[in-house]
This record gives structure tokens, sequence and C-alpha cells, in this order.
């Protein structure tokens, strides 16, 4: 048996003190990111490929930390999940969101995240509620997006809170459609208005027969279910014009931009004929 004590043994316990360390800090300063307004919402554009124009922004969370800089989500996102911060953090971004979107015209919607925490920990389609009539946005052009982690982790908790939320007329999306196990079993059990196809499935539709005979298969599944078909992720104007020949409604990516702040709004509903 290995002995206790060895010098390799000790090397990684000090690291594993100091990553616990790291995450301790980190989860100290998330605690205070609120009320120091650390955060800021982004807004990337939707861009609907009838009518092509923009139709709405998904809201994308940034942490501007006072020493590290910018934060990714990805980093701080399933730690505000793991210690439950994620429920103020996500009522925060309803309320700021809707706020953001009264600037706009009205028919551009706003598309938010929502954590499968908020759904089990809290009363969500009351803090809906609650950041709809405080801003006065019209119930219809609030979007939230959930993935299917969501719906695993307890789907009969689930499933009458989405059909509240649905209840009060926002509209229901599920994001990184395909990318997980049971993604298709879903679609039967709770109406949906739109789904979001990952932006794994966009790469090499382009240049692979295969990859674009995927990609065209799950726009025909959400098409036939009558949901509202959105593809993330696209890059190029050739993936862009390959989309519009297909019943996809509706793409985001970087090819028409990346998340902006709030002030870029206006620009950015001039594409393409400001860039
Ligand atoms: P998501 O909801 O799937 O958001 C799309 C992510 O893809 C964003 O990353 C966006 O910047 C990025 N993206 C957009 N267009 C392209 C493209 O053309 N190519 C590539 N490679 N990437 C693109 P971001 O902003 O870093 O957000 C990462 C994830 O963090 C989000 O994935 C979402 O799951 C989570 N997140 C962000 N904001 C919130 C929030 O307010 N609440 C919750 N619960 N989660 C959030
Ligand atoms: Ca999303
Ligand atoms: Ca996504
Ligand atoms: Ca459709």
């Amino acid at each position: 048996a290995k002995s206790s004590g060895g010098k390799g043994e000790r090397f990684f316990t000090a690291k594993m003190e100091a990553q616990i360390e790291a995450r301790h800090t980190l989860e100290a300063d998330l605690r205070k990111a609120i009320e120091r307004e650390e955060f800021e919402l982004h807004y990337q554009p939707l861009y609907d490929l009838g009518q092509q124009k923009i139709c709405g922004f998904e809201a994308l969370l940034r942490w501007n930390h006072p020493t590290r800089g910018r934060v990714p989500p990805m980093e701080f996102i399933p730690l505000a999940e793991e210690v439950g911060l994620v429920v103020d953090i996500g009522r925060w971004v309803l309320r700021r969101a809707c706020r953001d979107a009264m600037d706009w015209p009205e028919d551009i919607k706003v598309a938010v995240n929502v954590s499968a925490i908020q759904f089990t920990n809290s009363d969500l389609p009351s803090d809906v509620a609650a950041s709809l009539a405080e801003a006065g946005l019209p119930a219809n052009r609030l979007e939230i997006e959930i993935t299917e982690s969501v719906l695993m982790e307890n789907l009969d908790e689930a499933l009458p809170v989405l059909h509240a939320l649905k209840q009060s007329g926002i509209r229901i999306g599920m994001d990184d459609f395909g990318t997980g196990y049971s993604s298709l079993s879903y679609l039967r059990r709770f109406p949906f208005d739109k789904i979001k196809i990952d932006k794994s499935f966009v790469n090499g539709i382009v240049e692979d027969k295969e990859a674009f005979a995927i990609m065209r298969a799950i726009i025909l599944l959400g098409d036939a279910l009558g949901m509202r078909v959105t593809v993330e992720g696209v890059e190029t104007a050739e993936q862009l014009a390959m989309l519009q020949r297909e019943a996809c409604d509706e793409i985001q990516g970087y090819h028409i931009s990346p998340p902006r702040p709030a002030v870029d709004v206006p620009y950015l509903l001039a594409w393409p004929q400001a860039h």
C-alpha cells in the first residue's frame, strides 16, 4: 500500500487546499457582486430569417470583477448554482432584462437564461410576473431559455412551473437542443414555443453532407411540431445562406454580432445596414 505523507501527496494536498481557498474567495466575491453592481447584461441579436431583421436579443450575464477583470459565465454560474446564489442573481437578470427591453421597439423581444435551481428553489412564475410588472413589459416580449438539465433534475416539479409560466403569456424555449440524452422525449411532454439548436450542430454544415443532413433533420422536427426553430453559433455568411433555405426561423451567432453592451442595441438593430 502507498505510505502516507509522501512528497507527492503533500504537494497534491497543498494544491487542493489552494483550489478550495480560491473557490471560497470567488464565492465571497460573488456574494457581494450584486450590491457592488459588478454584473452587467450583454445582448446578442436574434435574427429572423423570414422577415430579414433583428427580432430580439438574448441577455447574457457578465461579471466585471474588480481585480480579475471579466469572469466568464461558465466559471461563476456553476458556482452560483452550487451555493444557491443563482436565485438572487437570476432575479437581478430578469429585472434588468425586462427594464432594458422597455427601451427597445415594441416588436423586439428579450430572451433570458434560467437555471435549474431557479425552477426548484424559488417561485419563478412570481419572480417573472414581478419583473414584467415593475418594468411595464408585456409578457409576450419575454422569452425564457431553459436547458434539458432543468427538466432532468425533476420533471414532475418542473412541469407545473413551466405550465404556469406559459399561462402567464411568456414564451419558453429549449436551449442547447440536441446535446442532452433525452431532448426528444421532453418535446412530447411540454409544448415549447421554440427550440434552439446547439451551436455544435452548425460546425461543418457547409462542407459536410452528413453534418448538414443532421441539422436539416432537427430543423424539420422542430418545424413539424409547430415550434419556432433557432440555430445558434452561426459564424459565416455561407452558414446563414444554407439555413435560409431551410425551415429555420431564426439565427444567432458571431456572424450577426457577438453579445454587446445594452448601449449598442440601437446600432445592432440596423443590421445588416450599419455593418
Ligand atoms: P448559452 O445560453 O448557450 O449562450 C450562448 C453562448 O454562446 C454565449 O456564451 C455566447 O456568447 C456564445 N456564442 C454566441 N454566438 C456564438 C458563435 O457564433 N460562436 C460561438 N462559438 N459562440 C457563440 P457566454 O455569454 O459565455 O455564455 C455561456 C453560457 O452561460 C450560456 O450559454 C448560458 O448557459 C450561461 N449564461 C449566460 N448568462 C446567463 C444568465 O443570465 N443566467 C444563467 N442561468 N445562465 C447564463
Ligand atoms: Ca441561451
Ligand atoms: Ca445555447
Ligand atoms: Ca418553424
